[in-house]
């Protein structure tokens, strides 16, 4: 099967043998699968990953000893896999396991291929009502739903949301349909018109007065959004951190100690509670800026490091015409 694969310096298409699943996993044929900024990352030495790259998918599992009657049925999957035996595990957070793979991040080929190996576990049947095209977008989704898992958030809370990324778009929306109220610091008008007039209020490279936000939200992915995080929580808030800041920064503690700020840091989240929001009507899709056959992928992770680039989709089905075509041609 096609494979893109990253060897530690150089992303390639390869032709690699098609996984075999162990024990209690399944084998999925890949439909869809989404780029993400950690792929791009780890193109950059990010968690020192070599293998087939990409966790962002829905496909249908073609073979499951475990479970025969997800068989023939479209899924999406979480991305760690536990070891099943620790502690963390026995607490239902194998997210935390010490022993984990992760799709396409840790120990563990991803879905830009053709077909993917998860435990059955894993895998979440996708309504008949979530398109392909949203259903990709679970994983992000359910990254943007953990703030709200973590901390519970009111109807009329006002928010400051720094970044408006890929995740950050997600964030907004999450946040909005719990009835918060929105505002965006990004350095990029573009990406915040992406989000359909859902700040109340944008700073546009140009950061909100100190201490104006019991919720700030941090998804910039840079140094900086960090220090507008700190200055922009008042004493007392909230600040979580989506960030994992790969190039490091300076951390001052005492801003969070004199104010009692309450840091939160926040990575997956739950993907029952995203296909249930995008069963209800929560469309994403106009955060799709490309798609591109699997054979295109380098040039499709290229795509999607170009400034104001969104959402970049790899498609597996040859016979699939892509409905949005390359920004670039
Ligand atoms: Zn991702
Ligand atoms: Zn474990």
């Amino acid at each position: 099967m096609s494979a893109l694969r990253f060897d530690g310096t150089t992303i390639r298409l390869e032709d690699i043998p098609i996984p075999h699943p162990a024990p209690g996993e399944a084998l999925v044929r890949v439909a869809l699968a989404g780029v993400c900024s950690t792929d791009i990352e780890i193109t950059k030495g990010y968690m020192g990953f070599t293998g087939t790259l990409g966790h962002e998918f829905v496909g249908i599992v073609v073979e499951c000893d475990s479970r025969r009657d997800i068989e023939g049925r479209r899924v999406v999957g979480e991305i760690n896999a536990g070891c099943g035996l620790c502690k963390w595990c026995a607490r239902g957070l194998g997210r935390h396991c010490p022993n984990r793979t992760v799709l396409g991040i840790l120990g563990r080929d991803g879905a830009f291929a053709e077909y993917l190996t998860l435990p059955a576990a894993n895998l979440h049947l996708v309504p008949d009502n979530v398109p392909d095209r949203s259903a990709v977008f679970v994983e992000p989704l359910a990254a943007a739903l953990e703030i709200l898992e973590q901390l519970p958030v009111k109807r009329g809370c006002e928010a400051l949301l720094i970044g408006a990324g890929r995740l950050g778009q997600l964030i907004a929306r999450a946040l909005d349909r719990e009835g918060c109220v929105i505002d965006v610091l990004s350095r990029s008008e573009e990406k915040i018109n992406r989000m359909e007039g859902l700040p109340r209020r944008a700073w546009i490279g140009r950061p909100p007065p100190p201490a104006s936000y019991s919720l700030v939200v941090e998804a910039s992915g840079s140094p900086e959004g960090w220090t507008a995080a700190v200055n922009a929580v008042e004493p007392r808030g909230y600040i979580v951190l989506k960030s994992t800041f790969t190039d490091g920064f300076v951390f001052n503690p005492a801003p969070l100690v004199i104010n009692e700020v309450t840091l939160i840091g926040s990575r997956c989240g739950p993907f029952p509670r995203a296909l249930d929001v995008l069963s209800a009507g929560l469309n994403p899709q106009s955060l799709i800026d490309a798609e591109y056959p699997l054979s295109e992928g380098v040039i499709a992770l290229e795509e999607a490091c170009r400034p104001g680039v969104i959402k970049v989709l790899i498609y597996l089905d040859s016979d699939r015409a892509p409905s949005v075509h390359p920004i670039s041609s």
